[in-house]
């Protein structure tokens, strides 16, 4: 692989190989924060480049008319991941063996390669909740492989003043504030999703990163506390991000990106294990989220903490409330209940 000039870079090849991890769904109809966040990064500092969008699903029709594209890119950048238990009828996440013949192609050679997400992250998990391999199976083929956060890594590949040789692999986001200058910039990447044209999308939406049972450790198989104290979004700039997508054409969103929704705001995270939700704030992002997308189709959760509501059934009842005031049918709050045994609690602390 040769040394590229970054401000060289004309087209990068984005492949959506999904991720699902314990706060991001990435499989269709669901498109993850990565495409978005990660086009963002790369039109913040290069508004030029093109970037070209494509999903595993896509590139299964034919390997060798994806590699051939490929072959014309400057660089090609994968995302990948599943590290939680799933079945999907939506799409087939990538395995690691058809990211090794994908990417192991001669055409390739020289074209840098880039991995992102829970696999370059966490470890290439064969399947989620079996033991992941360490990300280094895949390098080769992949020259870079991305164990911080995509879009600030990616921001400083694309920096010239930095560039791919002197990017810091490992940096990571210090608080929420930072991904904004690229949530709204790379919205515009889910108009070549295959699902776009026939409305078959749902953008996941991140309200916060990280869970506040961090504070005790957390469960003991989830990576979620380890990014430390909770990140979280300020209610206007969800509801910009949202309101961009909507503004493109999407019209399904779901507020999955969170350990626990009815926590969002609460001002005891960081405090308490299980912090008391604050109902008026969620109450609050909803009604907003209404009037710049008043039009919407879908608009659904994911992941609710039932130690939340078994703590503050009254506050929790305000916040369910809330949500069944301005949410969409077939909703659901989705808890993470791994075991009723004792001994699997207090062995895993959950
Ligand atoms: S409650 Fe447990 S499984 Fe859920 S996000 Fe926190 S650590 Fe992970």
């Amino acid at each position: 692989m040769g040394v590229i000039e970054m401000n060289l870079v004309e087209n990068v090849g984005l492949i959506d190989g999904y991720v699902d991890e314990p706060t991001v769904l990435g499989v269709p109809p669901y498109v993850s924060i990565y495409p978005r966040y990660v086009a963002g990064s790369i039109w913040a500092n290069s508004p030029k480049t093109q970037i070209h969008y494509q999903t595993i699903d896509e590139i299964r029709k034919s390997f060798e008319n994806a590699q051939r594209q490929w072959a014309k890119m400057d660089l090609l950048i994968l995302i990948a991941g599943m590290i939680v238990p799933g079945k999907y009828i939506g799409g087939t996440p990538i395995s690691v063996r058809e990211a090794r013949i994908l990417f192991s192609s001669p055409m390739l050679e020289d074209i840098p390669k880039i991995l992102v997400g829970p696999w370059a992250s966490f470890g290439c998990g064969l399947q989620g909740g079996k033991m992941a391999l360490s990300s280094e199976v895949l390098a080769p083929p992949f020259d870079y492989i991305v164990k911080g956060d995509a879009e600030i890594v990616l921001a400083q590949v694309f920096d010239p003043s930095i560039g791919l040789e002197s990017a810091d692999l490992d940096a990571t986001r210090e608080s929420a504030s930072e991904i904004e200058p690229y949530t709204i910039r790379g919205a515009q990447i889910v108009t070549q999703h295959p699902g776009f044209s026939n409305k078959h999308i749902i953008c996941e939406i991140e309200t916060y990163r990280g869970c506040p049972r961090f504070i005790t450790g957390g469960c003991s198989f989830c990576v979620e506390p380890s990014y430390g104290m909770p990140q979280q979004r300020t209610t206007n700039d969800i509801v910009n991000e949202i309101e961009s997508l909507y503004k493109l054409g999407v019209r399904a969103f779901r507020l999955g990106h969170q350990a626990d929704l009815f926590t969002y705001c609460s001002q005891e995270i960081g405090e308490y294990e299980f912090p008391t939700p604050n109902a008026a704030a969620i109450d609050e992002l909803f009604f907003k989220i209404r009037k710049v997308a008043p039009d919407l189709d879908v608009l659904h959760i994911d992941n609710v903490n039932p130690g939340t509501i078994a703590r503050h059934p009254e506050e929790s009842k305000k916040v369910a409330k809330a949500i069944m005031k301005y949410h969409t049918a077939g909703d659901v709050a989705a808890f993470g209940v791994e075991s009723t045994d004792p001994e699997v609690i207090r062995r895993n602390n959950l």
